[in-house]
């Protein structure tokens, strides 16, 4: 890629449309990228054909044609292209998928800022609500679920009463003026939730759960940093955000020490290849053995057996509702030293 012959390759239409396939999705895998491509090249062909600049018969090209490298190449001109424009394309590793994910980002513009494009000062408000309560309330030294679920968020549709010294400013998280925001309905949440998920924001689990997308943490990761963690901590202390110990990317979901206090954290993906450099499945940091059963993200919850229970009882109408609740707050008293 350092080559400098690829930027030889002319900047056409046919990066332009990619590039608004990219800007419409705000995400793109390569597996997403090849059907669009696919059109792309095929249209591509044709009108080169028609304008004379080649001769063959114009061909169909088929998604499963479209290989990496063509991804690769179109990825670095649109960057490129964009970068005077102050856009820039990053990539992650989806930590579950293992796939890597391509967002589409501007540079000049805080990420919260455009979390809020299309939505109102209501629905931001929820927004920050749902995030608090993924990195705040739903992610304890207990239980690092840092998710939650339809129910827990549709909870969330007003700001918080307590706290309320009669000023009507109830919830604090750093914003201003939400003093007279009276919070969304039901049907308002749902539709919330659908966009940021549809947006690349958000990701729904086949459970229900919802958390930070790919995306979302690799755009907000200072942001998240920042707000959720205490800078002035020392290495060893428990924080809110965690990193990877193999790839230091945020981990939102994958496995934990089984000490409490210990932070040290790793994917699904990334823990083969870490042990497998290693002597012993021990906690690099506080040496404790590395059970693979201490989960961060939804198994935190669905693996207990309070939910394993709860779900084979769930024919009782409304039963199941709290039970995800439940098992977060019996967390909360549990074995209290
Ligand atoms: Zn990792
Ligand atoms: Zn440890």
């Amino acid at each position: 890629m350092e080559d400098e012959e690829d930027i030889t390759q002319a900047y056409d239409n046919s990066h332009r449309a990619f590039l608004q396939a990219f800007m419409a999705r705000g995400t793109m895998t390569f597996n997403q990228a090849q059907p669009i491509l696919a059109a792309i090249f095929t249209v591509h062909d044709l009108d080169e054909h028609k304008n004379g600049n080649i001769e063959e018969e114009p061909e169909v090209t088929r998604p499963e044609q479209v290989t990496r490298e063509d991804f690769e190449s179109y990825v670095s001109a649109v960057s490129a292209a964009i970068s005077p424009f102050d856009m820039e394309i990053r990539s992650t590793t989806h930590q579950v998928s293992k796939e890597r994910v391509y967002s589409l980002i501007n540079t000049t513009s805080d990420p919260m800022t455009q979390l809020a494009t299309l939505r109102s000062a209501e629905e931001m408000a929820f927004v920050r609500r749902v995030i608090d309560a993924m990195f705040d309330r739903y992610n304890s030294p207990r239980m690092e679920v840092l998710c939650l679920d339809g129910m827990q968020a549709n909870k969330l549709r007003t700001a918080p009463r307590n706290e309320d010294d009669g000023s009507g400013n109830g919830n604090g998280a750093g914003e201003n003026g939400v003093g007279s925001l009276k919070g969304l309905k039901s049907s308002e949440v749902e539709q919330v939730l659908r966009g940021l998920v549809d947006e690349g924001w958000f990701e729904r689990s086949r459970a229900g759960f919802y958390s930070l997308s790919a995306r979302a943490l690799t755009e907000l990761r200072q942001w998240l940093v920042d707000a959720y963690n205490d800078a002035d901590a020392g290495d060893a202390e428990w924080q809110r955000v965690k990193f990877c110990e193999a790839c230091r990317e945020i981990v939102t979901v994958g496995q934990r020490c089984a000490e409490r206090d210990c932070c040290i954290r790793l994917h699904d993906i990334c823990q083969e290849a870490f042990w497998r450099t290693r002597k012993e499945r021990a906690c690099p940091r506080c040496s404790t053995a590395w059970t693979g059963k201490h989960f961060v993200g939804e198994r935190a919850v669905t693996e207990t057996e309070a939910y394993q229970r709860g779900r084979r009882r769930s024919g009782r109408g409304g039963g199941r509702s709290s039970l995800v609740e439940d098992i977060m707050d019996e967390g909360e008293d549990e074995d209290e030293e």
